[in-house]
């Protein structure tokens, strides 16, 4: 018995372009082998109890050879039977992947595996910079190319020997007259370039070259054939790229719809507790900002004992999403039911916190109007209500507002805050090569471990001396919203 391995294609870079079957095994991997071109968005998908293997490290550091990889693929499901090992690849498996040597080691070793398909470069990349691979009256056929020759002529699998003298047939591609498309290589595109033309290829052939292609650093340069050489030199084309050649390439002027974005390019680290995350993350994706996403907070549920003592409550006030969700969820794991909250009046902060409580059913009876603590606290204590007999349900870090208003009442802590000490490697490695963090509370800078980017947004004057106290350089909202936090990092790179 041993694990079963799956080929997973990743896509080009953007994590929309993942395919659902990819997504769900990912998120019940126990280990997640990845490439370097696989993106951090996608990274946070996978199950954060996996095991992550970068088999893929900049080139100036160690790479794994392919050899290595693919024994350890089959040491891993070897050692996990019944176990879920996701070998992630950029781009499709078997398009340029080495995935099949990697399939054909899995079989030689009797491993079970199945290949999940994804989203190809070589047609994705054309398409978001508006080129169709094909185009009726221009192109009839694509053809994909390597423009890395030595992949081709030596196979490191041990199962297929290495078929001697397989390079590329520039006779035969110069005279193709459908659309070239290149991975690999933009250093050798002048010598390809050179030989395509000496082989008769039309030197006014319209080519473009699309670096980082779908994610938000993505640039396309256009040229000739007979300017391919210069114009990686002039414009200072860097892998990942894409070339891509033949009459399809003039479309790219008119269909370019991938608009440059207020934040294109620009990589953010967002710190706030998970759950709470993704309406900023996903606000700045919009705007075209690569997101890596750090909880510097965890929140657990902290074990109630004493369900039966709700009895002598009959006021229940919630302050946070979070408290809600502990106390119903611990509630239920208990063998209860929202019955047993039949009669009770309940209150919330605010309208966040309200809503969250709709999703059980309940629908509040009290909510200040300024959605404070202290709103709340004089709220209740006008009230008709019995004060002894009202319940705080709220984390271990909330401060003393409520009970000083309402002395009489009692708390349970039904959450705990703690701080996430160590990020995973690939995610530090992720954030330090962000341009900035954004703060959205003075805790999240307290708890932040990830060293550098030095440049923080904060939100509020609070966040911000706290980050200065950290030693970053700050950049403050105006307001202590969202809104205002957004517009002033939007601001701050527009300038
Ligand atoms: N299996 C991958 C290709 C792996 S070879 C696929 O199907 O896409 C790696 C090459 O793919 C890179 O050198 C580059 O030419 C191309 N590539 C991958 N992602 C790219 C991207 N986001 N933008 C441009 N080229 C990309």
């Amino acid at each position: 018995m041993s694990g079963k391995v799956y080929l997973i294609g990743a896509g080009p870079g953007d994590p929309g372009l993942l395919t659902l079957r990819g997504k769900e095994i990912l998120e019940r991997a126990d280990v997640v082998v990845y490439d370097r071109l696989v993106s951090p968005a996608i990274l946070g998908m996978c199950n954060p109890c996996a095991k992550m293997v970068d088999v893929g490290k900049m080139p100036a550091h160690h790479k794994v050879k392919q050899s290595e990889i693919n024994k350890l693929l089959v040491q891993l499901a070897t050692e996990n039977p019944s176990g879920v090992i996701a070998r992630l690849k950029g781009g499709d498996p078997f398009v340029f992947g080495r995935g099949g040597e990697e399939a054909l080691e899995l079989v030689a070793a009797g491993v079970e595996f199945e290949v999940v398909p994804g989203v190809t470069s070589a047609i994705s990349v054309p398409a978001y910079a508006g080129i169709p691979v094909s185009h009726r009256g221009i192109a009839t056929s694509f053809h994909i190319i390597t423009g890395h020759e030595r992949e081709l002529s030596a196979p490191t699998s041990s199962v297929i020997p290495a078929k001697a003298g397989i390079s590329l047939d520039f006779d035969a591609l110069a005279q193709c007259p459908g659309t070239l498309i290149f991975l690999m290589g933009v250093a050798n595109m002048e010598f390809i370039a050179k030989r395509l033309m000496e082989c008769g290829k039309d030197p006014q052939t319209p080519l473009a070259f699309i670096e980082k292609g779908t994610t938000p650093y993505q640039r396309t340069v256009m040229a000739t054939l007979a300017t391919a050489g210069e114009t990686i030199a002039r414009e200072n084309v860097t892998a990942p790229a894409i070339t891509i050649m033949g009459g399809v390439v003039e479309l790219g002027k008119t269909l370019a719809w991938k608009k440059n974005l207020p934040l294109s390019g620009r990589r953010l680290v967002v710190t706030r507790a998970a759950k709470q995350s993704s309406g900023i993350t996903a606000r700045l994706t919009a705007l075209g900002a690569e997101i890596i996403e750090t909880p510097m907070i965890e929140t657990r549920p902290v074990d109630v004992k004493g369900w039966l003592d709700l009895a002598n409550f009959d006021t229940l006030a919630f302050t946070s999403t979070n408290g809600v969700e502990s106390f119903f969820d611990q509630l239920f794991a208990a063998g209860y039911d929202v019955r047993v909250l039949a009669g009770k009046k309940v209150a919330s902060v605010g309208k966040i916190t309200e809503k969250k409580l709709l999703e059980y059913g309940i629908r509040c009876d009290y909510v200040p109007e300024d959605h404070t603590g202290e709103g709340l606290g004089k709220l209740l204590a006008s009230s008709p209500v019995d004060q002894a007999r009202i319940l705080l349900l709220q984390g271990n870090l909330a401060d003393d507002t409520l009970l000083k208003l309402l002395p009489k009442a009692h708390r349970w802590v039904v959450y705990e805050t703690l701080p996430v000490l160590k990020l995973p490697e690939w995610k530090r490695e992720a954030v330090a090569l962000a341009d900035a963090v954004v703060f959205a509370s003075t805790s999240a800078v307290e708890n932040f471990c990830g060293g550098s980017p030095r440049l923080a947004f904060c939100i509020g004057r609070m966040t911000e001396s706290a980050a200065r106290k950290h030693g970053f350089e700050t950049v403050t909202s105006d307001e202590t919203t969202m809104d205002s936090l957004v517009k002033k990092i939007v601001e701050y790179y527009g300038a």
